[in-house]
C-alpha cells in the first residue's frame, strides 16, 4: 500500500481535504478502512472545463478485469468520500488511469478536479462490474456503445488482446455533446494502431465511430438515431445489428441505457450478466441524483 503524508500540493488550497498517513505527532490521523488503499497521482490532463484524466500508481496486488470499476475518492473532513469509477487503463498496465467528469457542485469532483502529481487518492480494493467479456456469449462483432465518460471502461477493453481473439471485429462508438469532448480520439486512432503489441490487431479489428449531438460534426446525433436510421451501418459498411452474430456493451447515461437497451431487445438481443451471459450488457456511467 502506498501512503503519502500529503493529499494535495500546498498551492491547490483545498482545506476540506484531510491528509492521510503519517502526520505530525499532534495531529490525529484518520484510519483508512480495510476495503480501501491509497495511490499517488502521477499525472493529470485537463481536456475541457468538464473532463479530465489522471494517472495513479498501482499496487501490484490490485487486479481487475478490463471493463470493471472500483470505488475512488478522497478523504474529506476525516472521512472517505467515494464514488464508482471505471478503470480506463489496461488490466496489465503498471499504472491506473481514470477519465473523470468535473461537476461544479459535485461533492467529489469539485475537489478531485484540483488533484496534482504527488496527491493521494483512495481506491477500493474490490473491482466489479458487468462490462466484462465473460458476460457475453461468443459472437463475431462486438459493439461498445459509450456516451461521455462511459468511454472509460471501453478504453480498458480495447487494450485487451483477449478481446481481439474473441471477436473478429470491435466497433467502439463514442457520443459526446461537443467535439472537444471526444477525448482519447487521438489515442484510439493514432497511438493504438501503432502499439507495439496490439497495433496489428487494432488495425485489423477495431473501428472507432465518434458522433456529436450538440454542434456540427461529420457524424451528428444520438447513437440510437444513427442506428435506427441505418446511418451507422451504412457508414461502417456493416449489416444492421443482428443478435445471431453481434454482441454489445453499453455505458452511458440512464437515458442511453434505457433507449439503446430497448432498441436491442426489439431486435432480439437478450441482456446478459456474469452468471448468465447474453447478447448485450449495460452499465450506468453515473447515477443521476
Ligand atoms: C458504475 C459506475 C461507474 C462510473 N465511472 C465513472 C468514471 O469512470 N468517470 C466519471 O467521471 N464518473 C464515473 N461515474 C460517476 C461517478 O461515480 C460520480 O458520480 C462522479 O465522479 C461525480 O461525483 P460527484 O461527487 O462530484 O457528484 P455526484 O453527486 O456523484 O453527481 C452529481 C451529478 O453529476 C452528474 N454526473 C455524475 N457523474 C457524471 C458523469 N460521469 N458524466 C456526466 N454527468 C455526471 C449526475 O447528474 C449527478 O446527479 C461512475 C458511476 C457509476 C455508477
Amino acid at each position: 500500500m502506498h501512503q503519502s503524508t500529503r493529499l494535495i500540493p500546498e498551492d491547490t488550497a483545498l482545506s476540506a481535504i484531510q491528509p492521510l498517513g503519517p502526520a505530525g505527532a499532534d495531529r490525529a490521523v484518520p484510519a483508512l478502512p480495510a476495503a480501501l488503499s491509497t495511490e499517488t497521482v502521477l499525472a493529470v490532463r485537463h481536456w475541457t472545463e468538464r473532463l479530465f484524466s489522471f494517472t495513479l500508481t498501482r499496487d501490484p496486488g490490485f487486479r481487475f478485469q478490463s471493463g470493471q470499476f472500483t470505488l475512488l475518492g478522497l478523504m474529506v473532513d476525516g472521512r472517505p468520500l467515494l464514488r464508482p469509477y471505471s478503470m480506463a487503463s489496461a488490466h496489465y498496465d503498471t499504472t491506473l488511469e481514470f477519465l473523470s467528469v468535473k461537476m461544479a457542485n459535485g461533492p467529489l469532483t469539485s475537489r478531485l478536479r484540483h488533484i496534482a502529481p504527488g496527491a493521494t487518492v483512495l481506491i477500493g480494493r474490490k473491482p466489479t462490474g458487468t462490462l466484462v467479456q465473460d458476460s457475453l456469449l461468443p459472437g463475431r462483432t462486438l459493439y461498445l456503445f459509450a456516451t461521455g465518460t462511459g468511454l472509460a471502461p471501453f478504453l480498458s477493453l480495447v487494450k485487451d488482446p483477449d478481446l481481439y481473439t474473441r471477436f473478429d471485429r470491435v466497433v467502439l462508438t463514442h457520443t459526446s455533446r461537443l467535439v472537444n469532448e471526444l477525448v482519447h480520439a487521438e489515442h484510439i486512432t493514432h497511438e493504438l494502431p501503432r502499439h507495439e503489441l496490439l497495433g496489428e490487431m487494432v488495425r485489423e479489428r477495431l473501428i472507432y465511430y465518434p458522433s456529436v449531438t450538440g454542434e456540427p460534426f461529420r457524424t451528428s446525433g444520438r447513437i440510437t438515431g444513427l442506428i435506427e436510421s441505418g446511418r451507422m451501418s451504412a457508414d461502417l459498411g456493416l449489416p444492421p445489428l443482428d443478435p445471431t452474430t453481434d454482441r454489445a456493451m453499453i455505458c452511458g447515461s440512464t437515458a442511453l441505457l434505457v433507449d439503446l437497451g430497448a432498441l436491442l431487445v426489439r431486435r432480439g438481443f437478450r441482456e446478459g450478466s456474469l452468471s448468465r451471459p447474453g447478447e448485450f450488457v449495460i452499465e450506468k456511467a453515473f447515477v443521476a441524483r
